[in-house]
């Protein structure tokens, strides 16, 4: 059978998004039933009673009882135990030290399987799988399984994601990747995470905004100002190094690109050319560069798509 309902929940900060799926793991597509956000979150008992009723109305518009679905996929923003799902770290406070899966199973009483997964780590693995991969592999000839891919996703921080053989890989305690607190200046600004000169506090749409509004920066910067053309060289001389750092370091096929920045095209313009003359092997072997081609529904599509690959294992 190659055709099977999940359901997807994307969590960040104080959202939840939902959506209930029909995989086809032949064409590696995707065929949406429903799909439905919920916000103002601010406790984990809020969260687990909110997210049960967003699952019932899931199912209920998709006319799927939860009994038929192979299974529930969760995209968390942080650090997951790889044995308990336990949340170690991130930057959604409230779901530190909790069980969500085991949380989620007991209010909804179920024996469907429940899987959670870094949400930087499932953005990376749905466009390897159904974006920028199928993009990659129509182009050079490379299937999902033979690629090696990093994700970046810049948006309220700098996450990341590594995927080779058709698998994420997690480290030994869930944190590899953490891509946003590689230093990139040594002795620079300071971070949540107790070091000095992370990548996120100079890519971030966190960081651009301590600047200026980044909306209102990005639109400046197209129109010429020399204030803002200044801090998008600053802006690029970062961005490259980060990933001449990643380069170095898995050697990717390509880099795809999520979070809310990447969509500001300005940002990633000519970006092979500058990463060509900093990689350690000729410019034939760089790495190319895609913007996702999923959207906003990679955390909920990589949900899906990783509780498919871990029941299937
Ligand atoms: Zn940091």
């Amino acid at each position: 059978m190659e055709r099977q309902y999940f359901l997807g929940l994307d969590v960040g900060g104080t959202k939840v998004e939902g959506s209930v799926a029909e995989l086809d793991s032949h064409t590696h597509s995707i065929n949406v039933f429903s799909k439905k956000r919920i916000s103002s979150i601010h406790n984990v008992s809020e969260f687990v009673d909110s997210v049960a009723t967003l699952i019932a109305d899931l199912l209920s518009e998709s006319k799927i009882s939860i009994d038929e679905l192979r299974a529930i996929g969760i995209a968390l923003p942080g650090t997951l135990d790889p044995k308990t799902s336990t949340m170690l770290n991130g930057n959604t406070l409230f779901l530190i030290g909790h069980d969500i899966v085991g949380m989620l199973q007991k209010k909804l009483n179920t024996k469907t399987p429940i899987v959670a997964q870094n949400d930087a780590n499932l953005f990376t693995l749905a466009e390897a799988w159904g974006g920028a991969g199928k993009n990659y592999e129509a182009h050079k000839g490379v299937p999902f399984k033979d690629q090696v891919v990093v994700g970046i996703t810049l948006g309220t921080g700098v996450g990341g994601g590594f995927v080779t053989q058709g698998k994420i890989l997690k480290g030994a305690h869930g944190s590899a990747l953490e891509v946003g607190h590689v230093v990139l200046q040594s002795g620079g600004n300071k971070c949540y995470c107790g070091q000095q000169g992370c990548a996120e506090t100079y890519l971030s749409g966190t960081a651009i905004n301590k600047t200026m509004d980044s909306k209102i920066l990005l639109e400046k910067a197209s129109q010429g100002s020399q204030e803002v053309l200044q801090f998008m060289i600053d802006y690029r001389i970062n961005l490259v190094q980060f990933m001449s750092i990643l380069n170095n370091l898995f050697n990717p096929h390509y880099f795809v690109f999520g979070g809310g920045l990447s969509s500001q095209r300005i940002l990633f313009e000519d970006l092979k050319t500058d990463l060509e003359e900093n990689i350690f092997l000729s410019k034939e072997y760089c790495p190319d560069i895609y913007i996702n081609h999923l959207g906003d529904s990679s955390g909920l599509f990589g949900a899906m798509i990783y509780a498919s690959e871990v029941l299937d294992a």
